[in-house]
C-alpha cells in the first residue's frame, strides 16, 4: 500500500473526513485491522485565510509547495490537496514534487463523466465559483459548468466561511443551499457538484434528489485507489 500525503487544514473540518473516509474505504477494501497510511500537514487556517484575502497566491503556493515536498521526502507516495479553493496553486506543488498529485477537479470530473452527466452546477468558495483554474479544469474534461448567480454565490461563499470551516453546520443554510441547487437544476444543470470540501457537511447527498457530488469523498475514493493501484 501506498502512503498518502495530506496536506489539510483547509478546513480540518473537512480533512477529518478526509482521513475517516479513507481509513474507512481502505478497512473495507483490505478488511481485517488495514487502515490508511497517511502523512498529514495540516494548517493553522487563519493563515490560509489571510493568504487568499491579500490574494497572494504567490506566498500560498511557495508555502503548499514546500510542504508538499517535505511530505514527499517524508515518504509521501502520492499527494492530495484537501480543499478546492487552494488548487489555484497546484501548478506550484505540482512542480515542487515529482510524485503524483491527485487533482481534485479531476477526480470529480472522472466522477461526473462516469454519471453521464454534460451539464455540471458548481457550488465553491467564490475563488472556486468565479476564477478559472477550477471551472477551466472542468472543461478541459468536456463539462459545461454553470454558478449561482451573484446573491446566490455571496450566500455559499459567506456560509462556507463564516460557518462551515467554523464547525457550524445550520439548518437553516442547508435550506437556502438546497434553494440555489433546485435554482441551478431548473436553469439546467444535470448534476451539481459540492465544490468546497466542508459543503458536504451541510449538505449529503440523501437532502437532494439530484445527482449530486461531494468533493471530499470524491477525492478521497481516487486517493484509495491510487494509494492500492486499482
Ligand atoms: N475547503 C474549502 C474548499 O474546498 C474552502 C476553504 C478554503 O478556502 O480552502 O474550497
Amino acid at each position: 500500500m501506498k502512503t498518502i500525503g495530506l496536506l489539510g487544514g483547509m478546513s480540518w473540518e473537512s480533512s477529518i473526513e478526509y482521513e475517516r473516509l479513507i481509513n474507512t474505504e481502505v478497512r473495507r477494501r483490505l478488511g481485517g485491522t488495514h487502515s490508511a497510511d497517511l502523512l498529514v500537514r495540516s494548517y493553522d487556517f487563519a493563515a490560509i485565510e489571510e493568504l487568499q484575502e491579500r490574494a497572494d497566491w504567490d506566498a500560498a503556493g511557495a508555502l503548499l509547495a514546500a510542504d508538499a515536498a517535505a511530505l514527499e521526502v517524508a515518504g509521501a507516495d502520492l499527494i492530495l490537496l484537501c480543499t478546492n479553493t487552494m488548487h489555484r496553486v497546484a501548478p506550484a506543488i505540482e512542480a515542487a514534487i515529482s510524485v503524483p498529485f491527485l487533482h481534485i477537479a479531476d477526480a470529480t470530473a472522472a466522477a461526473v463523466g462516469r454519471a453521464g452527466v454534460q451539464r455540471v452546477a458548481l457550488l465553491g468558495t467564490r475563488y472556486t465559483m468565479e476564477e478559472d483554474f477550477y471551472r477551466g479544469r472542468l472543461s478541459d474534461h468536456g463539462l459545461e459548468v454553470s454558478v449561482p448567480d451573484e446573491a446566490g454565490r455571496d450566500l455559499v461563499h459567506r456560509v462556507i466561511f463564516d460557518e462551515l470551516v467554523r464547525g457550524e453546520v445550520r439548518a437553516d443554510s442547508r435550506l437556502e443551499f438546497i434553494g440555489i441547487i433546485e435554482r441551478l437544476v431548473a436553469d439546467g444543470a444535470d448534476g451539481v457538484i459540492a465544490g468546497c470540501t466542508e459543503i458536504e457537511l451541510l449538505v449529503t447527498p440523501d437532502d437532494v434528489p439530484y445527482r449530486y457530488f461531494p468533493t471530499t469523498a470524491l477525492h478521497a475514493m481516487a486517493a484509495v485507489d491510487a494509494a492500492l493501484d486499482r
